[in-house]
């Protein structure tokens, strides 16, 4: 579905992102792991073009989406995005936070994207909070009011960018929960996370960033009985 073919990133005179190569299938969850600084959330917001690879291409269905000629908004259109710290629009209902896009970008009437609106709401587990304004929401609500936000859009592809590392630890597990929801539907989802726990569970495959380098790809479950650099298992022994 997505495919990222030797992507480089620099920034002045610091490569984050080297020669980075990559398929992610539909319908497979993968989750990005890494220190902190390695590139991971480059490497996200380079897939979705909130960040122009310096060299290198990326390819959505197998169209060439860098190709200058592409629209990016019509490419993020198809890319759902979830990041850290929300990003609600703090002036709207939970409710007009999830059909504002769809009304916007997609054109749907206020009806037809209620109806959608209220279907995902449910499935988060947020009907009760339709009318509630963000800042009466905690953490995971506000979380998980930010998935449903973005699958509201469609999209076909779902990428996470530390979606639980903001939270308090007793909300991890529901917006978690949520994602393993969102991953059983079949949703191909790019996944960067320091929950090892549900990258071990969850995720189909595991990639390994380590100073801007694409280090390891793997198997979940082989990658964190045996990870096969020093780097990889250093960065474990610190975090598990
Ligand atoms: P991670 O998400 O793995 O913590 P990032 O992708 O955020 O890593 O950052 C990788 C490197 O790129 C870091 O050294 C960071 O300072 C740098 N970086 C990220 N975004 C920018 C930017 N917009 N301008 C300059 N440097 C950046
Ligand atoms: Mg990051």
């Amino acid at each position: 579905m997505i495919k990222a073919k030797e992507i480089s990133k620099v920034f002045g005179n610091n490569t984050v992102l080297k020669n980075i190569s990559t398929t992610i299938n539909t319908g497979e969850v993968v989750a990005v792991i890494g220190p902190s600084g390695s590139g991971k959330s480059t490497f996200l917001r380079c897939l979705n073009l909130l960040e122009e690879p310096t060299s290198g291409e990326i390819y959505l269905n197998d169209k060439k989406i860098t190709d200058k000629k592409v629209d990016k908004l019509v490419v993020r259109k198809n890319i759902g995005m979830v990041f850290q710290h929300f990003h609600l629009f703090p002036h709207m209902t939970v409710l007009d936070n999830v059909t504002y896009a769809p009304q916007k970008v997609k054109g749907l009437s206020k009806s037809e994207a209620q109806k959608i609106a209220k279907e995902l709401l449910a499935k988060v587990g947020l009907t009760d909070k339709e009318n509630a304004y963000p800042n009466r929401l905690s953490g995971g609500q506000k979380q998980r009011v930010a998935i449903a936000r973005a699958l509201a859009m469609e999209p076909e592809i779902m990428l996470f960018d530390e979606p639980t590392s903001a939270l308090d630890p007793e909300m991890v597990k529901e917006v978690l929960d949520v994602m393993k929801d969102l991953a059983g539907t079949g949703m191909t989802m790019v996944i960067v996370t320091h929950e090892m726990n549900f990258a071990k569970e969850v995720a189909d495959r595991v990639l390994f960033l380590d100073d801007g380098v694409l280090l390891e790809e793997g198997d979940p479950k082989e990658f964190f009985k045996q990870p096969k650099t020093e780097r990889a298992r250093d960065f474990l022994d610190k975090v598990l």
